[in-house]
C-alpha cells in the first residue's frame, strides 16, 4: 500500500523568463522567456497532472475533488498549496499579495503568504523585501511621487537563503535568481510597480493595482523572525525552514546515506527534488529521483526511506488550510 505520485508540471511564458528551467533542470519549456514551472499545482491557471499510479494521467484538482483519501481526507473546498519553480532573469514586477479576507471579499479565492529557497543567484542579485514607509500616508505619498529607490528594501541573497513572504508584504524576486516557491494556492498580485517596463510579449505596460496595494500593504513593515530546527534522520539532514499556519518547509539533504522518515500529524507531503540522483522506498519498492522530479507521498504513505546524494524540499499544508 502506497506510492509516492509523480507530478507533470506546467510552465508560464513571462516577459522576465529566461532559459534555466531547461539549463539547470532539464525542463521541455515553450521559449526563451519561460518564467514559472508549476510543479504542484492544481491552480486552474495551471494543472499539474499525475504521471505515475493509480490516478495517473488526472489533474490535481480532480484527485483532491475524487479521491480525498489521498490527502488524509482534509478538508476544504481547494487543494491548499502551490509549489513553483521561478526563473528570473529580469526583475519580476514589485508586488504585494491580499491575506484570506482581503481577497476572498475582493478575489473570491485565497489570500496568498508565500517564501522562497533560492536556488541560485547570480553574485550581487538581490530581492525587493519589505519597504522602508513609516506609516500609510507616507506609503501612498512615495508611491505618487514615484520615489521607488528611497521606497523599496533590497536585500542581496545567495543559493540556499529562505525567506518568508506574509501577505501584505511587499516584494520582487530580483534578476539572476531561481528559487523555489511554496505559497498557498492562490494566484492573486496586486503590482505596485513595474518598472516603467513594456511586456515583449504582448507590447503593452501591465497593468497596475496601486489602490489595492496600498491597502493591503504591511505598514510599516517587519521582518518576520523565524526559528530555523535542525534535526537529523539517519544520514538525512533536516531544516524546519518555517512552520506557519498555511504551510511547513522543510530541506531533506542527504549526502551518500539514507534515512528513514514515519509519517507524523502531516496528511500528505510535497516534495521537490533540486539538486543530486538518489532513491526513495515505500513498502520495500525503490523509485529512483533526480534533480527536477516532484511528487506527493499520499496519506497511506506511512514510512519512507530517502537514499542517495540528493537536497529537496518537503512542504505539509498548515492548520489553516
Ligand atoms: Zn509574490
Amino acid at each position: 500500500m502506497g506510492e509516492p505520485y509523480f507530478l507533470t508540471p506546467v510552465f508560464q511564458e513571462k516577459m522576465w523568463g529566461g532559459t534555466r528551467l531547461h539549463d539547470e533542470f532539464g525542463y521541455d519549456i515553450p521559449s526563451d522567456h519561460t518564467g514559472e514551472c508549476w510543479a504542484i499545482s492544481a491552480h486552474p491557471h495551471g494543472l499539474a497532472t499525475v504521471a505515475t499510479g493509480p490516478y495517473r494521467g488526472m489533474s490535481l484538482d480532480q484527485v483532491w475533488a475524487k479521491h480525498r483519501d489521498v490527502f488524509g481526507n482534509a478538508p476544504g473546498n481547494v487543494f491548499p498549496l502551490l509549489t513553483k519553480i521561478l526563473d528570473a532573469k529580469m526583475d519580476l514586477s514589485v508586488q504585494v499579495h491580499p491575506d484570506d479576507a482581503y481577497a476572498m471579499e475582493h478575489e473570491h479565492e485565497l489570500g496568498k503568504t508565500e517564501c522562497w529557497y533560492v536556488i541560485k543567484a547570480d553574485p550581487g542579485a538581490t530581492m525587493i523585501y519589505g519597504h522602508h514607509a513609516k506609516n500609510r500616508a507616507e506609503l501612498r505619498k512615495m508611491v505618487e511621487t514615484g520615489q521607488w529607490n528611497q521606497l523599496l528594501r533590497r536585500v542581496p541573497v545567495k543559493a540556499g537563503d529562505f525567506l518568508y513572504v506574509p501577505s501584505g508584504t511587499v516584494h520582487a524576486i530580483g534578476k539572476g535568481i531561481m528559487v523555489l516557491e511554496t505559497q498557498q494556492s492562490s494566484d492573486t498580485t496586486y503590482r505596485f510597480y513595474d518598472f516603467d517596463r513594456v511586456d515583449s510579449i504582448t507590447g503593452r505596460k501591465r497593468p497596475l493595482h496601486i489602490e489595492q496595494s496600498v491597502a493591503v500593504t504591511n505598514v510599516p513593515h517587519s521582518d518576520p523572525q523565524l526559528t530555523l530546527e535542525e534535526i537529523i534522520i539517519g544520514d538525512v539532514r533536516v531544516t524546519r525552514f518555517v512552520k506557519t499556519p498555511f504551510f511547513t518547509v522543510y530541506r531533506w539533504q542527504v549526502v551518500d546515506g539514507a534515512g528513514t522518515f514515519a509519517r507524523g500529524e502531516a496528511p500528505y507531503t510535497l516534495v521537490s527534488v533540486l539538486d543530486g540522483v538518489g532513491s526513495i522506498t515505500v513498502n520495500g519498492t525503490a523509485y529512483s529521483l533526480r534533480k527536477g522530479q516532484h511528487f506527493i507521498l499520499p496519506n497511506d504513505v506511512r514510512r519512507w526511506t530517502l537514499a542517495g546524494n540528493l537536497v529537496a524540499i518537503a512542504s505539509e499544508p498548515g492548520e489553516r488550510v
